[in-house]
């Protein structure tokens, strides 16, 4: 073909993935209006490359072309520009070069017209050029084989094979076209899936960004594949327990498959992929892409392609993980600063509104409350450690039967809790089995968090939450009791602290009797509300002597045996103190003058019998009732001094009833 054509070359392509042809259009300008296909041609370098397509023309013309009549016997055959057969119909006798047998005639076909060659055996070959639609260079041969034909029909002949000639280029032209069509499409169609791969790398760059919350990264992530690739199927295996509605989440189990592509993934980091068949022979690749950020790889990306997978697809499936891992990555930190921040508001709030109060009953009443709302728990139960007693005491509860219950310091989660020192989270009692506890077995719960109360190093109670729900509280329940514990058993600690104190400030450190001041206040509060009441006023008989004799601290001694006589002698409601010295007094709320004087005389009896060293005590009573004219602590005292005075005066170690003139 012309040299100057070469510049018309408008697209390479592949003819049945043989050597690339070159292809050339006709002149520009008597082809301006043409089909541009039409347009395409072959050239001399193009015509070792053409035998497949030829074959494949020759095939379809001897479809369509129609049999010799009988009684004449006729053959077909096919040569490239070189005079090479490429097919023949049985009749052609070929010698031993794959040559018919008049191989001469052959060559020179290639230069003339259709040419009839007349064999010995009086038939005939007639061959005819096959020419290129443009230039008109003979690309291949068309023969025909008759035998026993006439003169008379020569003439016929050679226009039957010549036409055969033509029809032929046309199969090939056809041929031609279409495949430089497939081509075309097929470029088309790869230019088309690179499009959408860049519009899907475009959006998922751009929309995983977007994303700050986990659950919306991971629906993102499937509806890209989604869109890229509808027939995949797509699952996230995942790490760590990862909650999700979607039941393509699911979690990585990494014991017992070591194996598999998605575990390998996982651990090597890296994207893997294995080409497989189905048990139906259809053909799919199995892909497992890790997702990684920049502090850890979080899960897998499991999919199964049924369509044909190239080389820039698992590019893209790449970046679409590594992508994900971080916008997952970036996600999972968002969600946990907010959590930490809500549960710092939490903690905040929580221990301000603990410190409102010093009273431990209400501090108990108050965590039970908030504990129950923050976890959405259904039962809450706080213990303390009962010292005295060696046992647990549930100082607040939910559960009715529960409160004010004791348990010994080894039982139930309690016990457990106490001996490990560490939290519990339990998905299951029922399935537990090791540990039987009230709580649990009352309110039929089957999930479980508790913590231990540790207060100054040592565990003082423990804290405990349950729901009927099997794995109703999650990791972070956990951890998060772990910190509220803290802080309420630092408020159990303050309040109790504060009630120590109160108490102290209130007693006598010597007697462990309530101190003067409290004594004066409780008779004024019980003289504000009562209609009557009774002093006694107790004094040790000559203790200057006791101090004398064995020594002040035997002196002290004995004030306390004095001291514990009392207390074991009078009523619960009754207040005893000591009023200062060696003088100690009771006041006992809503008793008259008589039933203060049996007590006053059982303590008197008392002492001089289980003192020792032995003393014995004096005592002086006065009682108040609302009739008085004067109702005061002051004059209720000075009763009671001056029969004490009494008493003493008449020789000690005996009751004395104050003589209240107004009585
Ligand atoms: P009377 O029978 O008249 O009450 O004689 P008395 O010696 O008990 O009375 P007095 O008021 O003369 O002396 C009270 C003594 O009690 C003086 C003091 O040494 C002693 N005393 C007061 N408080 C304490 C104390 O806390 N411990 C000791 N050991 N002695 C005390
Ligand atoms: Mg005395
Ligand atoms: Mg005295």
């Amino acid at each position: 073909m012309a040299e100057q054509s070469r510049d018309d070359v408008t697209m390479t392509f592949r003819a049945n993935s043989e050597l690339p042809l070159p292809l050339r259009t006709e002149g520009e300008d008597s082809t301006r209006q043409k089909n541009w296909l039409e347009r395409l041609d072959i050239n001399d370098f193009d015509f070792p490359y053409l035998d497949s397509l030829l074959k494949e023309s020759y095939s379809d013309l001897l479809l369509q072309q129609p049999t010799f009549p009988e009684p004449y016997q006729a053959g077909w055959f096919l040569a490239n520009h070189l005079g090479a057969i490429l097919m023949s119909q049985p009749l052609i006798q070929l010698n031993d070069d794959n040559q018919p047998i008049i191989t001469s005639g052959l060559a020179a076909a290639l230069e003339r017209q259709t040419t009839m060659l007349v064999t010995e055996d009086a038939g005939a070959y007639v061959l005819s050029p096959v020419k290129t639609r443009h230039n008109h260079e003979t690309f291949a041969i068309l023969g025909f084989y008759i035998t026993e034909i006439s003169e008379s029909q020569f003439a016929f002949a050679q226009m039957m094979v010549s036409t055969a000639a033509q029809h032929l280029m046309t199969c090939f032209y056809k041929r031609f076209e279409a495949l430089f069509v497939e081509d075309l499409l097929n470029a088309q169609n790869q230019a088309k899936r690179e499009e959408q791969r860049r519009a899907m790398l475009f959006q998922v760059i751009q929309r995983l960004s977007d994303k700050i919350d986990v659950d919306s990264v991971l629906k993102e992530v499937f509806e890209r594949i989604a869109g890229m690739y509808p027939e995949a199927r797509a699952e996230l295996l995942m790490s760590q327990d990862h909650p999700s509605r979607d039941p393509r989440v699911r979690t990585l189990q990494l014991q017992g498959e070591h194996d598999s592509i998605c575990v390998r993934a996982f651990m090597d980091g890296v994207m893997l992929w294995e080409d497989k068949q189905r048990a139906d022979g259809a053909n799919y690749t199995e892909i497992a892409v890790p997702l990684i950020g920049k502090q850890g790889t979080y899960g897998v990306l499991h999919l199964f392609l049924c369509d044909e997978i190239e080389e820039a697809d698992l590019q893209l499936i790449r970046i679409l993980g590594d992508t994900a891992g971080t916008a997952f990555e970036n996600a999972k930190l968002y969600e946990q600063s907010n959590l930490l921040i809500s549960e710092l508001r939490l903690i905040n709030e929580l221990v301000k509104r603990l410190n409102q109060s010093l009273r431990l009953k209400e501090v108990f009443k108050f965590a039970t409350e908030e504990l129950l709302s923050i976890f959405k728990a259904e039962y809450c139960c706080i213990s303390q450690l009962d010292q005295v007693n060696d046992c647990f005491e549930i100082m607040s509860s939910n559960v009715p039967g529960l409160f004010k219950e004791f348990f010994p310091k080894d039982y139930g989660f309690n016990g457990l809790v106490y001996s490990t020192r560490e939290p519990i989270i339990l998905s299951d009692y029922q399935a537990y089995g090791k540990i039987s506890s009230k709580l649990m077995e009352e309110t039929k719960s089957r999930s479980l968090i508790a913590a231990p109360i540790i207060v100054r190093g040592e565990v003082n109670g423990a804290i405990m939450l349950a729901h009927r729900e099997e794995r109703f509280f999650s990791y972070d329940n956990y951890k998060l009791l772990q910190v509220l514990t803290q802080h309420i058993g630092l408020a159990i600690a303050n309040a109790s602290l504060h009630a120590e104190v109160r108490r102290m400030a209130n007693r006598d450190m010597l007697t462990e009797l309530y101190a003067r001041h409290y004594l004066n206040e409780s008779v004024q509060k019980h003289q504000g509300k009562d209609d009557g009441g009774s002093l006694i006023i107790v004094d040790i008989d000559q203790f200057k002597g006791v101090n004398d004799s064995y020594g002040h601290q035997i002196g002290d001694k004995i004030l306390k045996q004095v001291s514990s006589i009392i207390r074991d002698t009078i009523r619960k409601t009754d207040i005893a103190a000591r009023w200062g010295g060696e003088e100690l007094a009771i006041y006992l709320p809503g008793a008259d003058v008589e039933s203060g004087y049996q007590i006053a005389e059982t303590i008197r009896l008392r002492v001089a019998s289980e003192t020792d060293p032995k003393v014995t005590v004096s005592c002086g009573i006065a009682e108040w009732t609302r009739d008085s004219e004067k109702i005061s602590v002051e004059s209720l005292f000075y009763y009671a001094d001056m029969a004490l005075y009494k008493a003493k005066n008449n020789g000690r170690n005996q009751t004395h009833i104050g003589l209240n003139p107004e009585i």
